[in-house]
Formats: C-alpha cells, sequence, structure tokens
C-alpha cells in the first residue's frame, strides 16, 4: 500500500453528517497523536447531492470513490426525496457504488459488548461475548439474477420471476474474504445455502469445499442449511465464528444476527471490492442503520456504530489492527462508564448526545499511553 491512505467521506443526509463528524474527531486524533495521516476528501451524496445536483450520485463523485483507497459513508435518504421514481433516490447511490466499484462482499459483525449485554431480547448467557462475522454475497445471486421479471400468462394469471444463480468464480472469490477473514480469527467458516433443494446450493456447496481443501486447509469448514442456520442463530449463536452466504440468505441472517446484539446504532459494515494486482482493493464501510430523519438534527444520534465502521476500515483497507483494536476498546470502556445514547438507554446510565458519546470516546484514547 503507498504511503498516502485517501480517504473518501460521503456523510449523505439525516443523522449522517451528524455520526460522521464524531468519526472525523477520530480521525484528527489519530493524526495528532499516533501520526496517522490520512488524504481527506468530502463529498456530497444521497439526497444532499440531488438537491445540489440533481444526481444522488455524481459522476464526480464516483471518479473520487474510485481514486479513494477507501470510502466512510454515513446515511442517505429522508422524506423529502421519498416521492421520487425509484430509481432517483437517495438509496440508489448505495447500489451504484456497489455496482461501480464491483464491491462483493458484505462484513456484518454481530458483536455483543458486555455492557449491553441486556439489549439484547435473547437471554444474558445465550449471547455474552458473542461475536459474529457474516459475509454476504452483495452483487449476484438472486436479486440481480436473470430471467427475472413479471408476465401475464395465456389465462390471465400473472407470474413473477427471479433466478438464483451463482458461478464458480463468484463463489470463490466471496469465499476467500471467508476464508481469509476466519485465519485471523478462530479459523472456522460454517457456508450457508439450501443445497438440498437448490443447484445453486449444491455448486455453492461443492466449490467452498474444494476452495478450503486447496487454498485454506488450515480453517474449518461446516456447511449449514440456511434454515436451520436461522434457527441456530438465535438457540446458540456463540456456535458460530465466519458465516459466509449468499446474497438473498445474507440479507435475512445478518439482520437476524445483526438484532441479536439489540442495537441499531451499534453496527457496523464493509462491503469490499477485489483485491487488485497492485494489492490494494476498493471498500465502502457504512454504519448499518439508515438516516434517521425521526431524530436527525437533534444531536441524539449514537454516533459509535459510524465510528466503529472507521475501525472496521483502519483494519481491513490500512491493517491498522492496533488503533482500530484501540477504538474497539475506547468504545467499550465508554459504555462501561454507563454513557448511553437514547437508543441504547438502560435504567441507571446516563443519558448522552452524539457530541458528548464522540468526545467520551476521545477521552478514553487520550488515557492510552502514546
Ligand atoms: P433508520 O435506520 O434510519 O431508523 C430506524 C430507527 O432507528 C429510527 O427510529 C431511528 O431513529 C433509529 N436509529 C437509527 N440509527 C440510529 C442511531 N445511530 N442512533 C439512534 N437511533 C438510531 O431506518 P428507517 O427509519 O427505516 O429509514 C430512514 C431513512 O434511511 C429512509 O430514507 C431509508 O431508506 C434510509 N436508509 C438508509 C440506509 C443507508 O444509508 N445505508 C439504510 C437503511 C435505511
Amino acid at each position: 500500500m503507498a504511503d498516502t491512505r485517501k480517504l473518501l467521506i460521503l456523510p449523505g443526509d439525516g443523522i449522517g453528517p451528524e455520526v460522521m463528524r464524531e468519526a472525523r474527531r477520530i480521525l484528527d486524533w489519530l493524526d495528532r497523536k499516533r501520526g496517522i495521516h490520512f488524504e481527506l476528501e468530502d463529498d456530497l451524496v444521497g439526497g444532499a447531492s440531488i438537491d445540489a445536483r440533481g444526481t444522488p450520485l455524481s459522476d464526480g463523485t464516483l471518479a473520487l470513490a474510485r481514486d479513494a483507497d477507501a470510502i466512510l459513508f454515513g446515511a442517505v435518504g429522508g422524506p423529502a426525496w421519498e416521492k421520487l421514481g425509484f430509481d432517483k433516490r437517495p438509496e440508489i447511490a448505495i447500489l451504484g457504488l456497489r455496482r461501480e466499484l464491483g464491491l462483493f462482499a458484505n462484513l456484518r459483525p454481530a458483536k455483543v459488548y458486555d455492557p449491553l449485554v441486556s439489549a439484547s431480547t435473547l437471554k444474558p448467557e445465550v449471547v455474552r461475548g458473542l461475536d459474529i462475522m457474516i459475509v454476504r454475497e452483495s452483487t449476484g445471486g438472486i436479486y440481480f439474477g436473470e430471467p427475472r421479471g413479471i408476465e401475464t400468462l395465456p389465462d390471465g394469471q400473472r407470474r413473477g420471476v427471479n433466478t438464483e444463480v451463482y458461478t464458480t468464480s463468484e463463489i470463490e472469490r466471496v469465499g476467500r474474504v471467508a476464508f481469509n477473514l476466519a485465519q485471523g480469527r478462530t479459523k472456522r467458516v460454517a457456508s450457508v445455502e439450501k443445497s438440498n433443494v437448490m443447484e445453486s446450493g449444491l455448486v455453492w456447496r461443492q466449490v467452498m469445499t474444494a476452495l478450503r481443501d486447496a487454498e485454506f486447509p488450515d480453517v474449518e469448514l461446516t456447511h449449514v442449511l440456511a434454515d436451520n442456520c436461522a434457527m441456530q442463530l438465535v438457540r446458540a449463536p456463540k456456535q458460530f465464528d465466519v458465516v459466509v452466504t449468499t446474497n438473498l440468505f445474507g440479507d435475512l441472517l445478518s439482520d437476524l444476527a445483526g438484532q441479536l446484539t439489540g442495537s441499531l446504532g451499534m453496527l457496523p459494515s464493509a462491503t469490499l471490492g477485489a483485491v487488485r494486482p497492485d494489492g490494494g482493493r476498493h471498500a465502502l464501510y457504512e454504519p448499518i442503520h439508515g438516516s434517521a430523519p425521526d431524530i436527525a438534527g437533534r444531536g441524539a444520534a449514537n454516533p459509535l456504530a459510524q465510528i466503529l465502521s472507521l475501525a472496521m476500515l483502519l483494519r481491513y483497507s490500512f491493517e491498522l489492527t492496533a488503533e482500530a483494536a484501540l477504538i474497539e476498546a475506547a468504545v467499550v470502556r465508554v459504555l462501561a462508564n454507563g454513557l448511553r445514547t437514547a437508543d441504547i438507554m438502560a435504567p441507571g446510565a446516563a443519558r448522552v448526545g452524539t457530541g458528548v458519546m464522540g468526545e467520551a470516546v476521545l477521552r478514553e484514547l487520550d488515557k492510552v499511553p502514546q
């Protein structure tokens, strides 16, 4: 990786700019206290870009995105743009970035932080210490497969069609992401499909097995049917470490796993592209929550998902593992000290706003010997 680290910041709409402000303060801290410098570009995306430029993702923004080593994204959307046609809405910007940058592997950690264990609807003993990484294939499968469409049959009935389709190379590239991640964790991957009833699932299973045998013999691979995986995630989620699955099953299972933690404002994500010959890869990091128009402008949003997305960016795009761990540890200490934004409020805790929460993370970081 080159010495300069180019970062594109896309705050977006609603609470996006509010939570991004706190992530930027962490970037300033990294620069001042640890000499880690990023070349930053800021740009509009989503509704803010529609208002200024008439499009949710301008060519200029896309060019900046292509040029960046990583993108830190806030959230887009809101009532002001809801009446626009589906293909003109702010959310299209995310799909456009994924498509244009070839971001095919969506990483969704579901981690239960000890101080928040009671935020889950499951019993504390079931979720305490939970740390799962769901890897969802995000550019293929049934959401993109052909044929697709709606037709009217000769007898007047309507028929809706979507096609689940995966090729060897599509499965291998997302499999490699999962196996690589597993090597840095507990070396266990659960591959999830429905090979009992779907041919595409059978190919998925066979390709994953062949890939593990050929390239990752040190990783334990298990195959889990998607319906069983959903049950197991609720029954005994700690049996899983890295879970790799298709676009459709990943969509469902990553939301399910995220909810085991009980707090939307705490969940980061990453979406990665292919590794290029120069060793770099496109990557976009964003909290999984939306623009939360109901609380936007009030300084009430939880900035921790955005801050944890920045930690993922440091770890996966720049191999700044120590700094990522520092930030995650600072977040845990802030929670252990009893500070809570409204979304994770608990009896006896101190309710704070976005800025105070961000400041508290910085204060914890300052305590680390430099
Ligand atoms: P949302 O995630 O914005 O909000 C759901 C609920 O969670 C709201 O009550 C909100 O106040 C709360 N919430 C979300 N993030 C929070 C945070 N950080 N701190 C405290 N509370 C938080 O989902 P929604 O209401 O369904 O969607 C609102 C808009 O966001 C829509 O336009 C939607 O299309 C868009 N959206 C964007 C993304 C994205 O940018 N990736 C993702 C989901 C939804």
